[in-house]
């Protein structure tokens, strides 16, 4: 795979008067390999995106997508990227067929015979205008635009926000054919950990501005565990140990989700008389739950001291 960056982010700050909508954030993503970036609301994702398209200047740190700096540089970075925005701003008053055409004439590469074939796909009426269509027609033509001129990197702002599965499930598997047919790039934002779970080679996640876990998914998935352990002590306790990111239930069952090294937090445990119960590999949501719980207890600490 060729492993050059298609974006990359060091230490991006972004504030909206007292809100820190993006704290220091640093994020690669390697050519031909779909990245998703899960969140909360809130969380930030939107604001990272506008920073790729160059719509927000970095006001510290420094962006560069495909190399090249998407604020000082936007007609040649917009030009290679396809881009479908959460609130999927299209013209009301045109028909779908009107939005081709219009579409085709900003983009040198666009290719009339796949958009066909997506609308086809789609079963969006040529004729229907873009201000009749259903939410779920309305991210098809998001996505038609933004897919036909086969763009380098493909940018997915919460694709399948008010899809229903169905819907959701025909979206995520068109972006993914693409970007195996052709090896493009695709960024992709969701709080939804299912889908990111099944389209996602990497995932990055945040938390109030801040990346806490990047990295391949096999790697995030293989590196967490859930344990249910016997311990009759305080939940502070067992949070203390190495490599615990949340703990639930108790008082005397818990179910910990944990991760690095296995032998460290085991000994940690022989030593205050518990024992494991049950292990598992945690799932997505689970992690991301620990994940953005730690950063939260962190973050008051921090506070705090
Ligand atoms: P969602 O999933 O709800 O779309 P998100 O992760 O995309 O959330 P952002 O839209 O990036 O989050 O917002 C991050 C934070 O910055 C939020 O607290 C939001 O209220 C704030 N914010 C975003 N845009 C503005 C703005 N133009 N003015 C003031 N605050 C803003």
């Amino acid at each position: 795979m060729n492993m050059d960056r298609i974006i990359k982010l060091e230490q991006v700050s972004r504030r909206y008067g007292a809100k820190l909508a993006l704290d220091g954030v640093s994020l690669e993503i390697p050519s031909g390999v779909v990245l998703g970036l899960v969140g909360a609301n809130g969380a930030g994702k939107t604001t990272l995106i506008k920073h790729v398209l160059g719509l927000l200047r970095a006001q510290r740190g420094s962006v560069r997508v495909f190399g090249l700096d998407p604020v000082k540089q936007s007609v040649e970075v917009l030009s290679r990227l396809g881009y479908l925005s959460e609130d999927r701003d299209l013209p009301p008053w045109m028909s779908v067929g009107e939005l081709m055409r219009y579409s085709r004439a900003f983009y040198p590469r666009w290719d009339s015979a796949y958009a066909e074939r997506l609308r086809q796909q789609f079963q969006l009426s040529d004729s229907s205008r873009i201000r009749t269509l259903s939410k779920g027609e309305l991210a098809k033509a998001g996505l038609l635009v933004a897919l036909a001129h086969r763009p380098e990197l493909l940018v997915l702002d919460e694709p399948s926000s008010g899809l229903d599965p169905l819907v959701r499930r025909e979206l995520l598997e068109a972006v993914v054919r693409s970007v195996a047919e052709e090896g493009r790039t695709v960024l992709f934002s969701s709080h939804m950990l299912d889908e990111i779970g099944r389209v996602s080679d990497r995932i990055a996640m945040m938390v109030q501005g801040r990346v806490v876990l990047n990295g391949p998914l096999h790697e995030v998935l293989e590196s967490h565990r859930r344990l249910v352990v016997r311990f009759p002590q305080s939940k502070d306790r067992l949070l203390a140990m190495p490599g615990a990111l949340a703990i639930q239930g108790g008082p005397e069952e818990w179910t910990v989700i944990r991760n690095g090294g296995q032998e460290a937090f085991l000994n940690a445990l022989h030593e205050v008389r518990g024992e494991v119960v049950e292990e598992g590999q945690a799932t997505l949501e689970e992690i991301f739950h620990a994940r953005a719980s730690r950063h939260a207890v962190e973050t008051t600490e921090n506070h705090a001291g």
